[in-house]
């Protein structure tokens, strides 16, 4: 468990000093629910109040600290708007303090007539006369160095001022430093001393109280120490975990190619050469003694769909069976569509079985799976029911769950059965982010696509131009095909200036018509699955849609998109959103819609949009754009984002991260030695706990 030294920073956040009841929703919102999240709140840019000039020198818009007497209160007159006023000077001039909605007898007391006081502000002219409005700091002389200091400017959000928000984030720093004072140093010393970092606890002084800008940067020895820490852990949970499932007793499943032959002279295509190196890869895989647990990455219509066919069809050439979780019913019923007319043609027995099976019915399909006469099962989480069982449950297959973490894989694996397990995402991970976090995994790439399809013409409009894009929709549905018309909101915010799904819907049914249908994310499964079925088959030609269609709904008809506020998505979301449309044989266009004015950043991101369906190009450019956290929108992957790191441009303290996590698990795989006890603190310490569970006692 836990080891004890890091107890004062797993308290809750509001355990601070400083964080009442009334404060600490919004520290939890801001911060994280932890006191070490509060340690990792960084600040992002400093205030130097060393600057000390005279009034007559202190220059309009920086801070200066300046001891100026007290000479005259002029309190704003009775039921005026006008600010209260406090002349102040020294030898060079006069400069004026002005505080709005001040107490009167509350600056009396700060300062008072005739006496000196040490204020610290930025400095504005009004009326060419320089003034200070509610300077930060007002103290007697004799506290003056306590002010004359740089200050750390730290990420807020409404509610908090920097003061309370400084106050909680050096509570956390002490307790930080006090475990920094008995924490082993994790780190080869070796490393430390070639890069010339500091210590922990040096570090998180320095990046907490950066002397200036350069310590602001992510690559400061500070800066680049902790985010090298946090990285470090990462990898080093992914290849404990690693090592822990391929230890795992697992099955050999080999076949004799029977069915997989049969399977493709029956398909009306050749595999690709991506196609065929990861069946390969697959087949040797799971031949091997140890668990399978292996990502199939391909973007979208790169054909997953019959590898994962072929994949199975090893399970039963062996005598298992195999299984393939989708993450909707909507899904699950399509891979049934696609892989039944595959099974006939190889003579296999599949079913399809979700939550909506009730009653007899069920029962008989639960009983021909436990008797292996149902020789693929396809369906939603309800795979995974309690009365389910399996003759002999070979390989399972599951579809897009890039939503899965660590702890989840690794809690599937460990369900009991020794089964191959093989992951199939669309989302197309650059390769510094694939290592990140799938490292425990082994991963096949389909990096090619099959032949024959069709480019989509992707063009980026202004948002003014609607009027011509619903005449386009017009003449499209006219001619049959289907339009998928994306919202990123449900609801307008009387304040927010977003396109909204449902308002949109409105507009469209009154100049479409009827054929206009509306899914949005807070509908149940169920109302959403008969919207989308009726776009797939009849009924609806233009779908209105928040997001929620990200997820792999193959309707060939489908070949016009229209993106809405598309400046405001992730480059990678409108890839696999444009990935839905260009999958049958006729021409598809993506409607790129922007509300300008646009950054430069961008500007050049939608241009990457648009001239390039390379999902695996698009997200190295987004990462290149935006940082690693973003491209991943943690949110949204529901991958764990780094707080320290940040993968656009700590690129090379990974690789050097994973190098490091790699020898250590070849000397010291249990993490007994010395430097493996110290590294277990670190697991810790950035929360990669179900990583030091697969270490057993120690
Ligand atoms: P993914 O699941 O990766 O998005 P699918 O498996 O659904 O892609 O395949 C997309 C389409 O491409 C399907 O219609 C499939 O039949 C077809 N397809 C797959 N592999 C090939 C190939 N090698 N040659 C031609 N078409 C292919
Ligand atoms: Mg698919």
């Amino acid at each position: 468990m836990r080891p004890e030294l890091l107890y004062p920073l797993f308290q809750p956040i509001d355990s601070l000093k400083g964080v009442g009841p009334r404060i600490a929703p919004l520290v939890k919102k801001l911060m994280g629910p932890k006191v070490v999240d509060a340690l990792w709140h960084l600040p992002t840019g400093i205030i130097d109040r060393r600057n000390r000039p005279k009034v007559t020198e202190a220059m309009p818009g920086t801070v200066a600290t300046l001891v100026l007497t007290v000479d005259e209160h002029r309190p704003a007159p009775p039921g005026s708007r006008a600010p209260y006023r406090v002349a102040a000077s020294d030898e060079t001039g006069t400069l004026t303090l002005v505080f709005f909605r001040a107490k009167r007898d509350y600056l009396e007391r700060l300062l008072p007539v005739g006496e000196q006081r040490v204020v610290s502000g930025r400095i504005e002219v009004y009326n060419d006369l320089p003034q200070m409005a509610h300077p930060d700091h007002v103290v007697p002389v004799s506290d003056l160095a306590s002010i004359q200091t740089v200050e750390p400017v730290h990420p807020l959000t409404q509610g908090l001022t920097p003061k309370i928000l400084g106050k909680v984030v050096g509570a956390a720093l002490d307790f930080g430093l006090t475990v920094a004072r008995t924490a082993p140093e994790w780190l080869d010393p070796t490393v430390v001393a070639r890069e010339g970092w500091p210590s922990w606890g040096e570090a998180l002084q320095a990046a907490h109280h950066p002397a200036d800008h350069a310590a602001l940067e992510p690559l400061s020895p500070a800066r680049a120490r902790l985010a090298y820490d946090e990285l470090l852990a990462s990898q080093l949970a992914l290849i404990l975990v690693r090592a822990s499932l391929r230890e795992r007793a697992g099955r050999s499943l080999t076949g004799d190619g029977g069915l997989r032959d049969t399977a493709l002279a029956a398909l009306p295509f050749a595999l690709t050469g991506a196609q065929r190196r990861a069946v390969d890869e697959i087949a040797a895989d799971m031949a091997r003694p140890a668990r399978m647990m292996r990502l199939l990455q391909g973007d979208v219509g790169s054909g997953k769909t019959v590898v994962a066919w072929l994949a199975m069809l090893v399970a039963l050439e062996a005598g298992a069976q195999a299984a393939l979780m989708a993450p909707t019913e909507i899904l699950a019923r399509q891979h049934l569509e696609t892989i039944a007319p595959l099974a006939e043609a190889v003579g296999v027995r599949i079913a399809l079985l979700t939550g909506r099976d009730k009653g007899k019915a069920r029962e008989d399909l639960v009983a021909a799976v436990a008797a292996g006469d149902v020789r693929v099962l396809i369906g939603t989480h309800a795979l995974f029911q309690a009365d389910v069982a399996f003759h002999d449950l070979g390989l399972v297959v599951i579809d897009e769950q890039h939503r899965f973490g660590v702890d989840q894989r690794l809690g599937l694996s460990s369900k009991g059965r020794a089964t191959d397990v093989l992951v199939m995402t669309a989302t197309p991970i650059p390769r510094t982010l694939t290592l990140t976090h799938y490292g425990d995994m082994d991963i096949s790439r389909l990096d090619e696509k099959p032949p024959g399809r069709q480019p989509v013409d992707t063009r980026v409009l202004p948002q003014d131009r609607l009027p011509q894009v619903i005449e386009a929709i017009q003449r499209a549905i006219a001619t049959g095909n289907k339009v998928y018309w994306v919202c990123p909101l449900v609801e307008e915010l009387e304040t927010s200036d977003l396109a909204a799904a449902e308002s949109r819907y409105e507009d469209l049914r009154g100049v479409l018509g009827g054929r206009v249908g509306l899914v949005h994310g807070r509908m149940t499964a169920a109302e959403k699955d008969a919207v989308m079925e009726r776009f797939t088959r009849e009924g609806v030609d233009v779908l209105v849609a928040t997001t929620v269609i990200e997820v792999g709904v193959n309707v060939p008809a489908a070949t016009v998109m229209v993106i809405e506020h598309a400046e405001r998505f992730g480059l990678a979301q409108l890839h696999q959103l444009r990935g839905r449309i260009g999958r049958g044989t006729g021409q598809s266009t993506c409607l790129l819609l922007y509300q300008g004015p646009l950054g430069e950043v961008a500007r050049e991101r939608l241009k990457v949009i648009r001239d390039s369906e390379d999902g695996f190009f698009i997200a190295e450019e987004d990462l290149r754009l935006r940082g690693g956290g973003e491209v991943l929108g943690t949110r949204q992957s529901g991958l764990p984002a780094f707080r320290l790191a940040d993968l656009a441009t700590h690129t090379d303290l990974l690789a050097m991260a994973r190098d490091d996590a790699k020898l250590i698990a070849h000397r010291d795989p249990r993490l007994e030695g010395a430097r493996g006890q110290a590294l277990r603190v670190l697991l810790y310490l950035f929360e990669r706990d179900a990583a030091v569970r697969t270490l057993g006692s120690g």
